[in-house]
């Protein structure tokens, strides 16, 4: 039997999002349930809500910052059960049997990822739908536990914001010793900001926004760069090691280039639309590399909230109801989050 399902969606690219009734899939042997406790607003959801991707699929209930509590477990599920907090993020499903899911990489697909929203489910037909809603059913491999000590509504943005950060910072062996470069200060850059901190590197923030800079400090950032302050950057010049870039539009990374170190490493993690022209001189002379990274597999998220345990790291979020959806998405645009909306559920 389905279950009847409440959300808010998106009908279309231009009109805002709507209260929204569908149904969930019946349970299947190795399926949770979860009632969803909060649901993350990444800047993401916003990018998908109105096709800035490409042609979206709707009706879409966003939402990959997904909190809850188990409220039912299939047959054969192992891993949790009724009264578990669990969280879900930006995919639900892989093919399994490609080279990257079979090293947990299940982000990286070769069949590509299931998504949470905006995506149509292989097995079963009909579009699979996120987090803005009362309920969700998924399969407990792409489930992940929360670990008990963290606060939840805290923890929602850990989901994408989260792991979209500690994935390449673990990839390219963040580590003490090393300067970090943390461009934008948003969700995902606050985060970044934490997560440097905590493995032990030296943070800088890069921002747009000067009234941040105390905040950036008070995350865990040693230093603040100004982006628009041409004489700030010029001395920031050649000093990190790493940098993990959040613009989420299309901008010249060049001034961020010219922060790396010699061999050092800039990751995009913001902008999926081509960026502007790259000056490779200065990359070539500095054998300087501009790298992607898209969220994280599923044995890395789960690692990801376990270090998030162990730290006391959460998001610093503004908690929203429902109604309040589409004024977060407008301020969110014009970067005026301190640093992620997360909706409570229970206003739905
Ligand atoms: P967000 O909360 O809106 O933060 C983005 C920050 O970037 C802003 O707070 C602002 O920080 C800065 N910024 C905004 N516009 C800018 C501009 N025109 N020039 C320079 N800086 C600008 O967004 P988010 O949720 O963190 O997401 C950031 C991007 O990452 C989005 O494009 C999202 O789709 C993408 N994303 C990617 C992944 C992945 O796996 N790769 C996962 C999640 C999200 P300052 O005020 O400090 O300048
Ligand atoms: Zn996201
Ligand atoms: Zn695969």
């Amino acid at each position: 039997m389905t279950f009847p399902a409440k959300g808010f969606a998106a009908l279309n690219a231009t009109s805002p999002l709507v209260p929204f009734e569908f149904e969930r899939r019946a349970l299947e042997p190795t399926d949770v349930k979860i009632e969803i406790l909060y649901s993350g607003i990444c800047h993401s959801d916003i990018h998908q809500a109105r096709s800035e991707w490409g042609p979206a699929l709707y009706p879409m209930v966003p939402g990959h910052e997904i909190i809850g509590r188990v409220s039912a477990v299939g047959t054969n599920v192992t891993k949790f059960k009724i009264g578990d907090i669990a969280g879900v993020g930006c995919l639900v499903d892989s093919c399994r049997s490609c080279a990257s899911c079979g090293e947990g990489l299940e982000n990286y697909c070769e069949k590509g990822m299931i998504g949470t929203y905006n995506c149509a489910d292989p097995k079963r037909g009909g579009l699979n739908q996120g987090g803005y809603s009362d309920i969700i059913v998924v399969e407990e491999r792409f489930v992940v536990k929360v670990p008990e000590n963290l606060d939840i509504k805290g923890a929602a943005p850990l989901l994408c914001a989260g792991i979209t950060m500690f994935s390449p910072l673990r990839h390219w062996k963040a580590a003490p010793g090393m300067t970090v470069g943390i461009v934008g200060l948003g969700g995902l850059g606050h985060m970044g900001v934490k997560l440097a901190h905590a493995m032990g590197c030296k943070v800088v923030m890069v921002t747009t926004s000067p009234e941040k800079g105390a905040d950036a400090v008070k995350l865990g950032a040693d230093a603040v760069v100004v982006s628009k302050d041409q004489s700030a950057m010029a001395a920031a010049a050649g000093t990190m090691d790493l940098i993990i870039n959040t613009i989420p539009v299309t901008h010249d990374v060049n001034p961020y280039i010219n922060l790396l170190k010699r061999d050092a490493t800039m990751v995009v993690v913001g902008a999926i639309n081509p960026v502007e022209a790259v000056n490779t001189g200065a990359m070539i002379m500095g054998r300087k590399r501009i790298a992607g990274s898209v969220i994280g597999g599923l044995p890395e998220t789960q690692e990801m909230l376990d270090f998030c345990g162990q730290h006391g790291i959460v998001s610093e979020v503004e908690v929203i109801g429902v109604n309040q959806i589409n004024e977060a998405y407008e301020r969110t645009i014009k970067s005026d989050v301190r640093y992620r909306f997360v909706i409570d559920m229970s206003t739905l």
